[in-house]
């Protein structure tokens, strides 16, 4: 039977699976928590650095003391806290706590330098922030120059208050009347360089966020059950190890096992350990897993569901990792975006039913087409063009930017992802390209512009364009044309200036190429098309 329309002229693919119900009053705690307490005493997560386990109990509890905490401490409904931890239970607390007093969280990449923290702090209007002992240095100095009042530190720091001193109160101070509208009250706000330009804070509001969980929920999709253990790797500050890896795992009553930054052998060694069942996963990850000689050497035998995402994975890749681990693992691959959270995966649980390397079918109560990107036309089955996307669970817009919400989001909801693909006779999704600026480093976003930004702020540089360099373990990698100003800036100088200032991923490891003119458009876009076919 096929869900496609052909309406007003239009292809409109709509999703397969039966629609879902979502509640319309309901906040993310509300939801994420609601058989916490049936739950009880079961181990909700565990730290696998420091061996630290909560039950869902334990972790309920700490919500509301922390919301409580963080009350006392002036903070209110509206208000913007940051959070930039690697992966750990108090991520989830901080999260939850902020959420359940009507607050929004903005979730930060511990990677960033002190620079590209104090960008999101002022972007975002931040008046506190949650990080590690690791990043305290920089999140105090990036205070001092922002609206932020209050800056807690896991484990404490000079000057700063301990996280533990949010945890310090009986939980009597929660405020009674908090008035959430979940459908208009923005939740969530994890940054996108989206088609173009710099980072932007994605606004989610709670009800797009919730309605994800449940489409995820449907059978034959992301479903755990109460005997699963799933290996959190995937950072929680982006929104698929958000959704997918903490939140959706702990709402169906999993275990969720917290890594607070990839390694490779160590990550094994928990699967053998935690006995996990389910790892959600990037394209890099499963290379290791289809090549790496250490593989042999643990048995990950309890694993019997991979799910890939992020970015694009090969049908050989795909194919390489169910070889390597076992026959009847279910590696599934889904695919999404920070504007419009996860919209498509493989669906049910018998792989030779769908096509290796394609991203699946539409989720339920999602709308999907696909269009010419000349003239805006909708395309067939088998027909490639701009991937656009419609649903509940996208966001409401980007924060103080209406004119790239316009761009993105046009009259009729539908988000234009700027990425390029094609819908088989099957209904799944290929995606084959991206028309779009972003470049994705081992699935971590590197904005173009951003580094144009810092390259030309050098007085040896006069001009430049950066574009992404396919790149077989990373995917793609950042390389860098520049124009000179009248000097002679070394490839070495330009490559440790970045180096200096940006978080590891966004280096220019593909290289620096000097040239005498970047091609731009009349308007004054650079052509990168034209930089990538190297027609200089
Ligand atoms: P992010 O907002 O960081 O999640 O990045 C979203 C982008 O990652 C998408 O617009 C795609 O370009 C890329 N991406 C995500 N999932 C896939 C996939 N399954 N295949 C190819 N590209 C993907």
């Amino acid at each position: 039977q096929s869900s496609y329309l052909f309406n007003k002229n239009e292809v409109v693919y709509k999703s397969p699976l039966p629609d879902c119900q979502f509640p319309e009053d309901m906040t993310i705690p509300q939801y994420v928590m609601k058989d916490f307490g049936k739950y009880g005493n079961r181990t909700a997560m565990v730290d696998s650095g420091t061996g630290r386990t909560y039950t869902f109990t334990q972790l309920q509890e700490l919500v509301h003391q922390c919301a409580t905490g963080l009350t006392i401490d002036g903070f209110q409904q509206g208000d913007v806290c940051a959070i930039q931890l690697p992966n750990s239970p108090e991520f989830f607390i901080t999260l939850q706590a902020v959420l359940s007093i009507g607050g929004i969280v903005s979730t930060v990449n511990p990677l960033y330098t002190e620079d590209e923290l104090l960008n999101q702090l002022k972007d975002s209007s931040a008046k506190s922030i949650v990080t590690s002992q690791a990043s305290a240095e920089g999140a105090r100095s990036a205070a001092i120059k922002t609206k932020i009042k209050h800056v807690y530190i896991i484990g404490g720091a000079d000057g700063c208050k301990p996280f533990s001193s949010l945890l310090d109160n009986d939980g009597s101070s929660f405020p009674k009347s908090i008035d959430i509208n979940p459908k208009a009250d923005v939740a969530l706000l994890s940054y996108s360089s989206g088609t173009t330009g710099l980072p932007k804070g994605v606004m989610v509001s709670h009800f797009a966020f919730i309605a994800n969980l449940i489409q995820m929920s449907t059978p034959g999709l992301v479903y755990h059950t109460e005997e699963d253990s799933v290996l959190a790797v995937l950072p929680f500050f982006h929104i698929y190890g958000n959704l997918i890896t903490l939140n959706l795992t702990l709402s169906q009553g999993a275990k969720c096992v917290a890594m607070s930054t990839f390694d490779a052998e160590q990550s094994l060694k928990c699967i053998q350990e935690h006995k996990i069942t389910s790892w959600p996963i990037v394209p890099p990850i499963a290379l290791f897993l289809a090549k790496h000689p250490v593989v042999d050497c643990y048995d990950v035998s309890s694993l019997n569901n991979i799910l890939i995402g992020a970015a694009p994975l090969s049908e050989d890749l795909a194919d390489a990792v169910i070889k390597r681990i076992n026959r009847k693992l279910i590696v599934r691959q889904g695919y999404g975006l920070t504007e419009n959270i996860v919209t498509h995966i493989c669906y049910g649980n018998d792989p030779t039913k769908w096509t290796l390397g394609s991203s699946g079918i539409l989720i339920p109560n999602t709308e999907a087409k696909i269009t010419n990107t000349e003239n805006g036309s909708t395309l067939g089955p088998g027909e490639t063009g701009e991937i656009c996307l419609r649903g509940p669970q996208q966001m409401l817009g980007y924060l103080g930017n209406e004119k790239a919400t316009r761009d993105t989001i046009d009259k009729d909801k539908w988000v234009h992802t700027g990425d390029i693909g094609y819908i088989d006779e099957q209904e799944q999704l290929h995606v084959v390209d991206r028309m779009k600026e972003l470049i994705k480093y081992k699935a971590y976003q590197v904005a173009p512009a951003e580094l144009e930004a810092l390259l030309i702020s050098h007085p040896g540089i006069k001009d430049a364009g950066v574009i992404g360099v396919p790149h077989e373990e990373a995917g793609e990698v950042p390389k860098a044309f520049v124009v000179r100003s009248n000097t002679n800036i070394l490839e070495k100088e330009v490559f440790d200036f970045i180096e200096g200032k940006c978080a590891p991923y966004k280096k220019l490891r593909g290289g620096i190429q000097f040239v005498d003119e970047i091609p731009k458009s009349q308007s004054g876009k650079i052509l990168r098309r034209i930089l990538k076919e190297a027609k200089l």
